[in-house]
């Protein structure tokens, strides 16, 4: 499932099969849903047999699914290699939205996220990132796909851009490239290549504006600091509807003062870019406590009377731990189950 036309042509060409097995393998596989070679019946009985002695599709089913009071779903997903992630459904009206992880884990150890407190355990493979998009129940209904589960996409960019590239291509959805968002930390090389390769949307995880600050919880900006990534940013054209957010995790007293308003003004001057302000949700050991909404709404029309479009994010899936910050698969593997 994670490989492009191209790739399937080699592999159908080696078993000695026609070259447009490779198209119709594809077709089976991205829009018509199949989750075996057997299923592929305009393949003949003997090639489609001779798939199934050397390969799999990909395609597996959740091991785990937990629905919260507001209609969220998180389900665990295994990996080719063993190992699991979770990925979060969220409906809201007409609207139907993915939450897809990147990776197992995260290497940028955000002291406030429960997924960075779980390490790094690997990448997923296009097939472990299309299987969560191919695979929750009414698939059909998505409106949207954001990459903001476990781990961070830039850091496992050929995967994730390669994934993007199937379902926005003929072969897969067809889908926007619009109707997709990327978020990251800042990642130099890849935030780069990123603005100019794709057309997605980017979240940047902004969550403090000052470079000390930011660096105390967020050991990725010693690496890119935030101001080298709107430094970055500003020098994209972000006026063909190609959407720029930054988002916010609000935490009380620390980064969300009128100074640290401020900040942001000045930091986000003249960037056409909207701010998502986000209510913190506590992770285990971690000192830090969320923003009272007063404080939360103070801040937004500061930030929306200094002319930078800013809303409050609503929290969804936080009794089933499906909320921005709480993913977390460590310890689980496919054999759990
Ligand atoms: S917030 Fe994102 S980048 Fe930071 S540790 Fe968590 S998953 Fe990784």
């Amino acid at each position: 499932m994670g490989k492009t036309v191209a790739e399937l042509q080699t592999i159908v060409t080696e078993l000695g099969m026609p070259r447009f097995t490779a198209r119709q393998i594809s077709q089976w596989l991205h829009q018509k849903g199949a989750t075996t070679f057997d299923e592929m019946t305009n393949i003949s009985k003997n090639h489609r047999q001779r798939l199934a002695d050397n390969y799999t599709c990909g395609r597996s089913t959740y091991i785990e699914r937990q629905e919260s009071a507001d209609g969220t779903v998180k389900y665990l997903f295994p990996t080719i290699d063993g190992k699991a992630v979770e990925t979060v459904y969220i409906p809201e009206g007409d609207r139907a939205t993915l939450c897809v992880s990147s990776q197992v884990g995260c290497k940028m150890n955000c002291m406030f996220c429960h997924t960075g407190k779980q390490g790094f355990q690997g990448n997923l493979g296009v097939a472990d990132i299309l299987n969560q998009i191919y695979s929750v129940e009414h698939a059909e209904r998505l409106t949207n796909i954001v990459f903001m589960g476990q781990g961070e996409p830039l850091d496992n960019y050929d995967a994730v851009m390669a994934a993007i590239g199937i379902i926005t291509g003929e072969e897969g959805w067809a889908w926007s490239p619009r109707r997709i968002t990327v978020s990251t930390v800042g990642l130099r090389r890849n935030l780069e290549r990123f603005l100019r390769d794709s057309e997605c949307h980017l979240a940047v995880s902004l969550h403090f504006p000052i470079h000390e600050l930011r660096g105390q919880y967020m050991p990725a900006e010693r690496q890119m600091p935030i101001a080298d990534v709107i430094e970055t940013l500003r020098r994209y054209d972000w006026s063909h509807q190609r959407r720029l957010s930054m988002e916010y995790t609000m935490f009380d007293g620390i980064n969300d003062t009128t100074l640290m308003a401020k900040e942001v003004v000045k930091l986000l001057r003249g960037l056409d870019c909207r701010v998502n302000l986000i209510r913190y949700h506590s992770v285990p050991g971690v000192p830090l406590a969320d923003t009272p909404l007063e404080r939360m709404t103070a801040f937004r029309d500061y930030l929306t009377r200094h002319g930078i479009f800013t809303t409050i994010r609503t929290s969804r899936g936080q009794d089933i731990d499906a909320a921005c910050g709480l993913l977390n698969s460590k310890s689980r593997t496919t054999t759990d189950s």
